[in-house]
């Protein structure tokens, strides 16, 4: 069976008959390594769970079934969403899937999409996401990595920072500047570039657990075909938005904080506090708020699925998640007494760890935009209030 038929049946396979099928993978393929992690898995790690999606075609839920995708439903991407983390599943190396993928669905060329599709359903091109940098950071648009046009390649030299993963990324899509006389968002182009060029260097960064998450790319004088530019030279800031909304799309979903809810219950199980009524009050708050993001996710899920563009408006959900996540975070410090404070999980077991929930939510309101810069956002472009 073609893997495009094979895929056709999700649509109409029932949810329950779905769930029933995911968690049954999941539980039959899930290889011998971490589950429930607080931390990022590099891909030597987590490489055999992303192969086995692989050959399952399973990479890219969200993506429309002709590209190789799964063509999810709304609810049925929630149900593999949920299924991945009732069972503690790594999450993969997901910035191909989950941002360029769309991307190159909605403004690469044909012979883009026949030649990076493919590849990153296989795993064999693993991503990393170059838009900040050092000066570029909330002011995105002051980017400052240069590419300019020598014949027919681009010679690309400047600094990205903030790289998630990128000592474990073969290919980076870096947003460069190619015009310097025009206003600054009308002079930016997005170009896809090897790691293994002469000329990029990577400079992995520890985070506060002391993991190498993200990194410092470098270019010196790299020079890439010019056919990896993305779109038409100097539109490089509607790619950049483009992408964004896809990014805080993902960022939004309740999958961090129906996670850590689930975690938070445990835990006060755990420490004998579930029965008590102050603690059921905060959980039940806590509870309705998950409840609400999962019904907002689902309206965006739908939009992308129609292929209408996500407006401004998304960063209501990326805000909310974020600082929901945080919320969850902090009310398992509260329970959590002296176990809050261990570095290692309690009773080594990493659902109960509380203090690594704690440090994987901080970085949330920051990344993807920061949640002052969003408040920004809604206000302007949404609510229409003055600067
Ligand atoms: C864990 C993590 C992973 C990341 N991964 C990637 C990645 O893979 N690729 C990538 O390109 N980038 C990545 N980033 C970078 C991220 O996008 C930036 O950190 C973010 O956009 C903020 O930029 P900055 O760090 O330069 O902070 P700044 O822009 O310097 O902001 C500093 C502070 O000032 C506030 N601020 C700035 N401007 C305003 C304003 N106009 N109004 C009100 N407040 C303002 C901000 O909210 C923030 O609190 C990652 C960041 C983190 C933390």
């Amino acid at each position: 069976m073609s893997l495009h038929s094979r895929n056709d049946i999700y649509a109409v396979m029932s949810d329950e008959e779905f769930r029933a099928q995911a968690r049954a993978f999941i539980e039959a393929n899930y290889p011998d390594i971490p589950r429930f992690s607080q931390k990022r898995l590099h891909f030597s790690q987590s490489k055999p769970w992303y192969m086995a999606l692989a050959r399952k075609g399973w990479v890219a839920p969200a993506w429309p079934v002709e590209h190789g995708g799964m063509g999810l439903s709304a609810t049925k991407q929630l149900i593999w969403i949920e299924e991945n983390e009732r069972f503690g599943a790594a999450r993969i190396n997901d910035i191909g899937p989950v941002m360029l993928g769309p991307l190159l669905i909605q403004f690469g060329t044909d012979a883009q999409k026949a030649q990076f599709l493919p590849k990153i359903l296989s795993g064999e091109h693993i991503w990393a996401q170059g838009y900040s940098e050092p000066n570029a950071g909330s002011d995105l648009a002051a980017v400052r990595t240069e590419a300019v046009l020598d014949g027919d390649e681009w010679v690309i030299n400047g600094q990205k920072t903030w790289a998630t993963l990128g000592n474990d990324a073969n290919w980076i899509f870096i947003l460069a500047r190619t015009d310097k006389s025009v206003k600054k968002q009308a002079g930016i182009s997005f170009i896809l570039v090897p790691m293994d060029l002469p000329g990029v260097t990577v400079r992995p960064i520890e985070n506060l657990e002391m993991h190498d998450e993200f990194c410092e790319v470098f270019f010196d004088d790299v020079r890439v075909p010019r056919e990896n530019l993305v779109g038409a030279v100097n539109q490089g800031w509607t790619m950049a938005k483009a992408l964004l909304g896809h990014e805080r799309v993902f960022i939004g979903a309740p999958r961090l904080s129906s996670s850590a809810l689930a975690r938070l219950d445990l835990l006060a199980r755990k420490v004998g506090v579930a029965d008590d009524p102050a603690f059921q009050d905060r959980f039940t708050r806590l509870r309705l708020d998950v409840a609400d993001l999962t019904a907002l996710f689902e309206t965006y899920i739908e939009k992308l699925r129609h292929g209408e563009a996500i407006g401004a408006d998304v960063s209501i959900m990326k805000i909310f998640q974020s600082e929901l996540y945080q919320r969850i975070s902090e009310e398992m410090m509260a329970i959590g007494g002296a176990t809050a404070a261990l570095l290692e999980p309690f009773e080594h077991d990493p659902r109960l760890h509380a203090a690594g929930t704690y440090l994987m939510a901080r970085p949330t309101t920051i990344f993807g935009g920061s949640n002052e810069v969003l408040r920004n956002v809604l206000a302007r472009m949404v609510l229409d209030l003055p600067a």
